[in-house]
């Protein structure tokens, strides 16, 4: 017989998940796995992320989305990375401190490993980031990352998207009805346990009582079955992540045709940071701060602040969170998915591709045989590493700044405030650069490449001066280094602006190239 599964939630998380589901589960055919997302039309969702990691694409391309459709009605634009300003030193003493966290990994056209040759000093007094690819110079020109005639979720540079998010789970859930996923409107009131203590159903204002083999808590913070019901614990990490609140703004573009920036301004301020979004026709602007280092009204005049003129007459809502998650994210026939089981805070966008991977494991781990331990078991492992990895990659950021001119800041440098994991990776990285040996590639959201950025952009020092007569290379990697500013200088006349792909893409869509028949 035909599995069943009820999704508890219509954010992001959920219509993700029920999309993916439908696509790889195949509940358009009589043999598949029938899928039922019930949301409640009196809660809503949380209404923020905007901001994504490369991931996105391919489960936007796997759930069956065409690209130009994504653009046009969830407001997407392409983002390229993260600059990050006044992350490294007290703001009085230095106005210009930046750096940028491209997607795009190191240039791939040499064998040679770069990075040694650009730790002494081969590349001259280049960042880590503008020395090994294009992609800053692109992202600082305000240029898009591909052409009109790419193909759909492909391009010279790595990307992913900035949306509305309420509009995106518009879109993906109209793709998920598509491919025959159910949708109940009503709120989930109770929650029945059967004898072992699984779910045996849950009971819906409108629709009574609803049964499914498997049940997908995308409830957000509510975590109404793996939490309220089911009890799995949250485990706090805000004894290493103080970002506890936000403050979101909308705000108007200058004038209709202002530049769109493709990658993220994440803006250090006295107790957290702003991120700076551009969509089509607005930005997305907020607050992300310390409750324990700065009120709700101080937070949001610093917001206002940064808006600049205008920014009293709009609306902002303000938003609570801890950063954490929950260990066991699958129990028994339940598995939490989205803000349900876990959010830390947004600074690398990483809350949307949680949810992403874990439909992704569950799809792979799916209990056709009926037996859900074994499967949740490995879930339950894989999710906690995840977490705890992202949890020091975010940590990294704050942990290695000089800034000392607010508490919020000393506090974040105090050793006692980061784990012993990365204390003990930052000492090896004192001699060697982070590699792919540091990194569990089932796992892992960054990669080496990630780590590197933020480590070489936040002027941190790995001494390889005892290997530098190992390193045979010289030549080439300075020729490299020149390529690159070369092919740099290129791109910047080869690519489009990206509010002009953008416009075009919501005009006529992307229109790739034949490929000539041989
Ligand atoms: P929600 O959006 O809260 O949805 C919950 C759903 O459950 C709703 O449909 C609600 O109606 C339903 N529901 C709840 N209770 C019941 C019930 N009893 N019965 C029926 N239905 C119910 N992520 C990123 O990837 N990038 C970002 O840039 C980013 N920025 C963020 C900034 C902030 C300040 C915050 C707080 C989060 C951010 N996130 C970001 C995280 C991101 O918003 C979430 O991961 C994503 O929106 C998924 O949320 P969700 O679907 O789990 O929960």
């Amino acid at each position: 017989m035909s599995k069943s599964v009820l999704i508890v939630g219509g954010g992001t998380a959920g219509w993700i998940t029920a999309a993916y589901m439908a696509r790889m589960l195949a509940a358009d055919t009589p043999g598949g796995v029938s899928i039922t997302l019930v949301e409640s039309d009196e809660i809503g969702t949380v209404g923020v992320g905007e901001g994504t990691f490369p991931i996105i694409r391919k489960t936007m391309g796997r759930i069956g989305l065409d690209e130009s459709e994504l653009i046009r009605e969830a407001d997407a634009t392409f983002k390229q990375g993260i600059r990050f300003n006044h992350w490294k030193r007290n703001p009085a003493d230095a106005p210009d401190d930046t750096y940028f966290h491209p997607f795009q990994v190191c240039s791939q056209h040499t064998d040679m490993d770069l990075l040694p040759y650009w730790l002494l000093g081969v590349a001259g007094d280049v960042p880590w980031a503008e020395a090994c690819t294009v992609q800053e110079r692109v992202v600082d020109a305000k240029l898009a990352p591909k052409l009109i005639t790419h193909p759909n979720y492909n391009a010279p540079l790595n990307y992913a998207y900035h949306f509305d998010a309420g509009k995106l789970a518009q879109v993906v859930r109209r793709r998920a009805m598509d491919m025959g996923v159910k949708r109940l409107i009503d709120t989930i009131d109770d929650v029945n346990l059967d004898e072992n203590g699984a779910i045996g159903s849950v009971l819906g204002r409108v629709n009574g009582e609803l049964t499914a083999d498997l049940y997908i808590d995308c409830s957000g913070f509510r975590a109404r079955l793996i939490g309220e019901t089911l009890g799995s614990e949250f485990t706090s990490y805000k004894d290493q992540l103080f970002c506890d609140r936000a403050v979101a703004m909308q705000v108007p573009y200058d004038r209709p045709d202002a530049p769109i920036p493709s990658c993220t301004y994440a803006t250090a301020q006295d107790a957290g940071w702003t991120w700076d979004i551009g969509l089509h026709n607005r930005r997305g602007v907020g607050y992300v701060y310390s409750s324990a280092h700065c009120t709700d009204e101080a937070a949001l005049d610093t917001l206002r602040r940064y808006v600049g003129p205008g920014a009293d007459e709009l609306k902002h809502r303000q938003l609570s969170f801890e950063a954490g998650f929950r260990k066991v994210q699958w129990h028994k026939n339940c598995v939490g998915i989205g803000l349900s089981v876990g959010f830390i805070e947004p600074l690398e966008a990483t809350g949307i591709s949680f949810a992403e991977v874990a439909a992704l494991m569950l799809c792979n781990l799916f209990p056709w045989s009926g037996d859900t331990e074994r499967s949740a078991r490995q879930f339950n492992e894989a999710m906690t590493k995840r977490f705890e990895h992202v949890i020091d990659f975010i940590k990294l950021h704050y942990y290695l700044s000089q800034r000392t001119d607010t508490a919020f800041w000393r506090d974040n440098r105090d050793p006692a405030s980061a784990s012993d994991y990365l204390k003990g990776k930052l000492e090896q990285w004192r001699h060697r650069p982070p590699s792919f040996l540091d990194i569990d590639a089932s796992h892992d959201i960054f990669d080496e490449n990630s780590w590197q950025y933020i480590l070489y952009g936040m002027d941190f020092k790995t001494d390889i001066s005892a290997r530098a007569g190992a390193l045979r290379f010289y030549d080439d990697a300075k020729r490299e280094f020149e390529s690159i500013r070369q092919q740099s200088q290129n791109a910047l006349s080869a690519v489009p602006t990206h509010r002009d792909l953008v416009s075009e893409v919501v005009a006529h869509g992307f229109r790739p190239k034949k490929r000539a028949r041989a």
